[in-house]
């Protein structure tokens, strides 16, 4: 058994505490949530903060409510389970109570929030190990070392966005609320992740997502479509968001996120161009699905072939869009034997 090293916990009863306490203990503190990814990136020596400054006392963070603008805001300590089958999330933004029932295990769902979710790090194979595995083929420039294991002669990490529900967010054009101890400001998800393994978010370690917040559905549909090896909690080796808005039978918006493909969520535009105006017959679904493949560049760093997660982008993305057309109603996760 790997056990948890020593740490002084802080518990915050309010968002505005938790930014305090996280601003005071400077780069030595890290926020939890529902610490299903933390913990165990703390056993592995992955994290090594010396003081924790916990969310689960946070009252205003959690349940989902009527915005005022008619969609809905999510609070970052609503649990996966609580967010899967809230029936306004259901009905509203199937996509994202997909991806959040689609998370892991029951057991992580009802422990492990959407806020740790969107925020939940970056993995690759070289770095999602025990320190000792670690040690024994030499540390690389995520934690302990100084160069890339993948890409040795790269000079950044390409350790891969696995969250589930951001590429959902992304899709569906939901914003962040962000309390830091100086402020609050309120960000598109878009704008939350960077392009990089290590520092993949776009916030400062003492802000706290406190509320994601989801426009009216407003004619939009979404779907999400997932690829793991084992269907029973497995993460993402590629998420499929998908998010149109119909006016008749014709494509008046959309938006296509993929997951699990780089450093962050990567949207296409091309193939979201191909829709736009278009109905969604098989003729426009393949020539969209053939556009979002473009940009999913999977390395090979975590689960299955790469040229096979690039190859399933293009089927997942199709497959997405004929759910929405109504034409197919296959299954959203699949898993490889
Ligand atoms: C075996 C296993 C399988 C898993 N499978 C999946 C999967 O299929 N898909 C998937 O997406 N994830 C998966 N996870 C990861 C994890 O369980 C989920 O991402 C979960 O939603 C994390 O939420 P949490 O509340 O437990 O976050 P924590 O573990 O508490 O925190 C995760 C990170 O988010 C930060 N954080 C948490 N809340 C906030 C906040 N409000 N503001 C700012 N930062 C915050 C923490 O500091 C930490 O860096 C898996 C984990 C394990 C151990
Ligand atoms: S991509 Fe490279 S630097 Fe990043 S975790 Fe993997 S081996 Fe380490």
């Amino acid at each position: 058994m790997i056990r948890l090293p020593a740490f002084t916990y802080v518990p915050a009863k309010t968002v505005a505490q938790a930014a305090r306490a996280m601003s005071d203990h400077g780069g030595a503190a890290m926020l939890v949530a529902g610490g299903t990814d933390l913990f165990p990136n703390m056993k592995r020596r992955q994290f090594e903060p010396t003081t924790l400054v916990g969310l689960r006392g946070i009252r205003e963070i959690v349940g989902v409510r009527r915005g005022e603008d008619g969609g809905l805001t999510v609070g970052a300590g609503t649990t996966l389970s609580a967010l899967a089958t809230h029936a306004d999330v259901v009905r509203e933004h199937p996509a994202l109570a997909t991806a959040a029932g689609l998370v892991s295990s029951p057991q992580l769902r009802n422990m492990g929030t959407i806020g740790g979710n969107v925020c939940v790090d970056t993995r690759c194979n070289y770095y999602n190990q025990t320190f000792e595995w670690r040690q024994a083929i030499g540390f690389c420039m995520k934690k302990d070392g100084d160069i890339c294991l993948v890409a040795p002669s790269s000079p950044r990490c390409w350790a891969v966005s696995s969250s589930d529900t951001a590429p959902v967010l992304w899709s569906l054009g939901a914003r962040a609320r962000l309390v830091g101890p100086g402020g609050e400001r309120t960000v598109p998800v878009a704008a939350l992740f960077r392009d990089d393994g290590i520092e993949y978010l776009a916030k400062r370690p003492d802000e706290v997502l406190a509320e994601l917040l989801l426009p009216p559905a407003d004619g939009w549909r979404s779907a999400y479509l997932k690829l793991r090896r084992r269907g029973s909690f497995d993460f993402p080796v590629l998420g499929v968001a998908v998010a149109l808005r119909l006016e008749g039978d014709r494509v008046r918006a959309a938006r296509i996120v993929l997951g699990a493909v780089a450093s962050q969520p990567r949207e296409t535009p091309a193939a979201a161009a191909i829709l736009t105006g278009e109905r969604l017959t098989p003729e426009t679904i393949t020539r969209a699905a053939e556009a979002a493949a473009g940009p999913s560049k999977p390395l090979d760093n975590t689960d299955l072939t790469h040229p096979y997660r690039k190859k399933l982008t293009r089927v997942f993305v199709a497959r997405a869009l004929a759910r929405l057309a109504g034409l197919e109603a296959g299954p959203v996760s699949e898993e490889v034997a």
